[in-house]
This record gives C-alpha cells, sequence and structure tokens, in this order.
C-alpha cells in the first residue's frame, strides 16, 4: 500500500506522469478486471478519406515523376504543364475516393480561381516531398484551402479568409511552444509580468508561464462545477487591469470541455475595444466538438493568435499537424513597433541574420524564423506531406457543404459515451450546446455527497490525501482517471476522457467508481 507521505510525493508531479505512475497499479489491480485507462486524451478513431486520398496522390505522383526520368527506382520530377489533365485521367469514378479527388480539383479551382495544374502540382510535389518547403511559412494553395476550413469550422460566419495568415506546425504542441518562444524573444512577455488563464486548464498552459525562462504570474479566470464550468462575465472584467498583458484561453477547455457562450464573447469582445493592447492566445483544438461553436479570434481578431490542430478530431495525432493563424493586422505586430529604440537595436540584430529589414518582419513570420533558431531560417517550415495531409483533412469538411457527416459522427461518438459516464454515475448530465464532451471532471467529494452524505463528504475530503481515490482506483480496480488538481481543478476532481476507449467501457468506469466509493463508505460506517 502506498502511504500518505508518497502519495504527497505523487502530487506534486504532472498529471502526465501520475498517470504514467498509474499505469502499472492498474494493470495488476486486485480484482483483476480489464485494465481500462481513461486518463488519454488521444482519440480512438481516425478519419479514412483523406488517408486514402493522401495514398492515391503518392500514387500518381510516382507515374508523373516518372515522366521525366525512370531508371529502376530512380525518378525524376514531375512537370507542370498539363498536371492536372494527366491527374484527372488517372482518376477511376468508380472508386469513391477518387470521385473525392476529382471533386477536389473541382471545388478549389471553383471556389479560390486557383489554377488547376498549380493546385495538382503543390498537392502532388508535397506528397512526394522532393522540394524544402517554399514558401517556408506555408504553401501557397494550402493555406487558402486552411483559411477556408477554419473560417468553416470555427469563426461562425465571421468572413476573415482573406485577411488571415497560416503558419502550419508540428501539431498544436510546436504551436504553443513557438508563441512562448516568439513572445518572449520579442519582449512581449517579460519576467514578472502578469498573465491570465482560464482554468481548469491543459497542464502545460500553467507550468510554462512558472519556468524559469518565463517567470510570469498567473491571474486565474476560473470556471466552477457549480456554474457548469462556465466562465462568469465577472471572472472576464480582470482582464480590465492594465497590468495583465496577455489571455491565454483554451476554448472549448480541457479538461472542463466547455466552450464560450456568445455572452462570453461579447464580454471579451468589449474587453479589447478597451484594452486594444491586450495580447489573446486561444486553443481551440476542440472547437468541432460544439454545435455553433465560435473562436474568440473572430470577435477580437487583432489581439488574438489562433492555435489548431487536427489531431483529436482526424485522428492524427501520429501525423503532428497543427497551425498557428494570426491577423494581418495584429497587436503583436503593433507592440513590437512600440517597443524602446534599445529593444528595437537588439531585435534588427537577430532578424537582421535573415531579412534586410527586420522591422518590417511580421510576428508571423518571426515566429517561422524563431522555430530554427533563426539561423535554419531558410530550411523553416513544416514538412510539405504534413502540410499536403491537413490540406486533405480541411478537404473532407470543406466539401460537404452544410454539415460533415464526419464531424457529426465524431460528436456523436464523444456523446454517448458522456451519457452512458453520466447516466451511470447517476450525475444530472450538462446538455448544453457548449458542452463539447471530449473529457468530463467527475467530483468525487459531490459524488460522495450525493450517494452518501455531508459527513462521509467531510470524512474523505480530511482523512485522505486527494489523489488517494485515484490511486485506489488503479491498484484495485484497474480504472486509470487524471487528477484535476494538475490542471488547476478543486481537489478531489478526477478527468475521464471520452475519446479513447471502446463504448462500452464507460459504464463499466462509472461502476467501477461506485463500486469503490462504496468501499470507503463501509469502512466510514466501521470507523463511526
Ligand atoms: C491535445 C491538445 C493539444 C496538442 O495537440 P497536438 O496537435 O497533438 O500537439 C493542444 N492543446 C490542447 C488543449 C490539447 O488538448
Amino acid at each position: 500500500m502506498i502511504t500518505r507521505e508518497e502519495e504527497k510525493k505523487l502530487e506534486s508531479l504532472g498529471a502526465f506522469e501520475v498517470s504514467h505512475n498509474m499505469l502499472k497499479l492498474a494493470k495488476n489491480n486486485e480484482k483483476h478486471n480489464v485494465f481500462l485507462n481513461a486518463g488519454r486524451g488521444n482519440p480512438n478513431w481516425i478519419n479514412t478519406e483523406a488517408r486514402l486520398a493522401f495514398a492515391r496522390i503518392v500514387e500518381f505522383g510516382v507515374l508523373e515523376s516518372q515522366r521525366t526520368m525512370h531508371d529502376g527506382n530512380l525518378a525524376g520530377y514531375t512537370i507542370l504543364d498539363g498536371i492536372r489533365g494527366r491527374f484527372e485521367s488517372f482518376l477511376d469514378d468508380s472508386k469513391d475516393i477518387d470521385k473525392f479527388l476529382r471533386n477536389i480539383i473541382e471545388y478549389y479551382t471553383n471556389e479560390l480561381s486557383i489554377d488547376g495544374d498549380q493546385l495538382v502540382k503543390e498537392l502532388v510535389d508535397g506528397a512526394v516531398a522532393n522540394n524544402y518547403p517554399v514558401p517556408s511559412r506555408c504553401l501557397v494553395n494550402i493555406e487558402k484551402i486552411l483559411n477556408m476550413y477554419l473560417q468553416k469550422e470555427l469563426y461562425n460566419g465571421v468572413d476573415l479568409k482573406d485577411k488571415t495568415s497560416v503558419f502550419p506546425t508540428e501539431g498544436g504542441t510546436a504551436a504553443i511552444c513557438y508563441i512562448f518562444n516568439s513572445l518572449k524573444e520579442n519582449k512581449l512577455i517579460k519576467p514578472g509580468d502578469k498573465i491570465a488563464i482560464n482554468t481548469p486548464i491543459f497542464t502545460p498552459y500553467l507550468q510554462i508561464p512558472e519556468l524559469d525562462d518565463y517567470e510570469m504570474i498567473e491571474i486565474d479566470l476560473r470556471s466552477k462545477e457549480e456554474n457548469k464550468w462556465v466562465i462568469s462575465s465577472n471572472e472576464l472584467s480582470k482582464l480590465e487591469d492594465e497590468s495583465i498583458k496577455a489571455l491565454f484561453f483554451v476554448n472549448p477547455s480541457n479538461p472542463g470541455s466547455k466552450a464560450l457562450d456568445n455572452q462570453a464573447l461579447d464580454a471579451i469582445a468589449k474587453i479589447v475595444q478597451k484594452r486594444k493592447d491586450l495580447i489573446i492566445i486561444t486553443d481551440d483544438v476542440y472547437g468541432t466538438f460544439v454545435n455553433g461553436f465560435q473562436t474568440i479570434y473572430s470577435v477580437a481578431p487583432h489581439n488574438t493568435l489562433l492555435v489548431y490542430s487536427f489531431s483529436k478530431l482526424y485522428g492524427a495525432t501520429g501525423w503532428r499537424i497543427g497551425l498557428i493563424a494570426a491577423n494581418e493586422k495584429n497587436v503583436f505586430d503593433s507592440l513590437i513597433e512600440k517597443l524602446p529604440e534599445e529593444e528595437l537595436k537588439k531585435l534588427d540584430e537577430r532578424y537582421g541574420l535573415v531579412t534586410l529589414e527586420p522591422r518590417k518582419l511580421k510576428f508571423i513570420d518571426r515566429l517561422v524564423a524563431d522555430s530554427r533558431s533563426i539561423g535554419l531560417y531558410h530550411t523553416s517550415g513544416l514538412s510539405t506531406p504534413q502540410q499536403v495531409m491537413m490540406a486533405l483533412f480541411a478537404s473532407t469538411a470543406l466539401l460537404t457543404k452544410e454539415k460533415d457527416p464526419y464531424i457529426e459522427s465524431s460528436k456523436k461518438l464523444v456523446a454517448s459515451r458522456y451519457h452512458d459516464l453520466f447516466s451511470t454515475l447517476g450525475i444530472d448530465e450538462d446538455n448544453s450546446k457548449e458542452n463539447a464532451k471530449y473529457y468530463s471532471l467527475i467530483d468525487i467529494y459531490a459524488l460522495a455527497e450525493g450517494h452518501y452524505n455531508s459527513d462521509f463528504r467531510k470524512y474523505l475530503e480530511n482523512g485522505f490525501e486527494p489523489i488517494d481515490f485515484l490511486l485506489k482506483l488503479a491498484e484495485k480496480n484497474g480504472v486509470v482517471l487524471m487528477e484535476g488538481v494538475c490542471f488547476g481543478a478543486t481537489p478531489g476532481t478526477l478527468r475521464v476522457s471520452e475519446a479513447n476507449l471502446p463504448d462500452d467501457a464507460y459504464k463499466k468506469i462509472a461502476k467501477q467508481v461506485l463500486e469503490l466509493l462504496s468501499e470507503y463508505y463501509s469502512d466510514y460506517e466501521q470507523q463511526k
């Protein structure tokens, strides 16, 4: 058995490390139950259409390359002239995937007035990947496609696609690292600065600002269970404090899964009218799991950098594909312009290595240069197959005119798991449209009070470390969940991911939680 001292030590680790420690316990659980790990946010489904399309483009790319040189496994380069026509003859309409590809070419050449040969060549060369990414920030037609996708899925009708620049990155993970780093390098955030964060939140947003490299002061904009994880306008009004430099927001949140509603978005739009210098980073990785989702970027475009990832929706965490989007006109560029001359001179030296006019280098391009330590700017940019894969995932959504059946299915999947979990636990479900249901937080103390009484709740709160229930759940019952405290939630809350386990697991998890709770209750009764 683990002692209370050992539990305290574990509580000082990050959520992902604690979870890792529990896996062994759970696999050898005392009850010999099937091991269930609901700690993971990695989805257990994939999008097939975009992947098959990618494979077809590679196949065509090889044939096309053999037209210019062909000696065994050695082939040449593709040729622009007439490539669209050759691609269309290659496609076989008895195959659904080929019809999809034909529609892609037709749709983008019409909608975006892109030259068909240019588009096909970009996709084919990108998939064959025989050139560095040029332009390094983003391939030109792929940027247009990504902009259409962001607009359709995240802006809720606001038209920003022609005013937005995109930087594809190695997942949302790299996007977050690059942003923190470039904000620091460009003196937009400094040690001692106050930054606001919507808690509970994805752990890196809590951990990175506290590192020695950053030493920032975190101001929590709290959402609470009793408000169904909705962030109140009172909390948002903290942003009127001029000493707060930046707002880091995950929307819908992880682990609360709640998206900002219209009222909160209006409040933010009003705040940035007063606080024109406020920096906002919004991480909208789970946006598509909410009906009628709207991003902060669409209500405060000049203040906001948007982070998106294809990992979760398309089951593509291994591809490492995400992006940073910024408006052409933005607070990042104007804050850099207003830096003291001394700071600007230092930045001239830094970016002068890659451009003759460093002061004209936009923040989004600084992100690209910084992502490869400036010195390797000429070989920066996301790998071209990754960019093509993103464009293909985006196309699966764009080619369905209204609601995308794939996105609808993914929402239904997590929602039915959420329903199984909550109804079996006997907790009220939150069926508001802002609930993404990708994760949920279960308050063990509230559950104890609801199923038993408030005295039993106090016994749990006072008699055990908050992590005790989580560890016993692994050790005895073989179920791994995640500690909410690490995400900035209150003690005793556990995060369940609705993404990663077979559908029938969620009722089982709920039953194991209730069973363990009843065992605590027997001990409590005996001690009374
Ligand atoms: C999963 C996740 C990410 C990281 O996504 P990747 O694209 O897989 O790196 C970023 N932000 C949040 C809130 C996440 O939950």
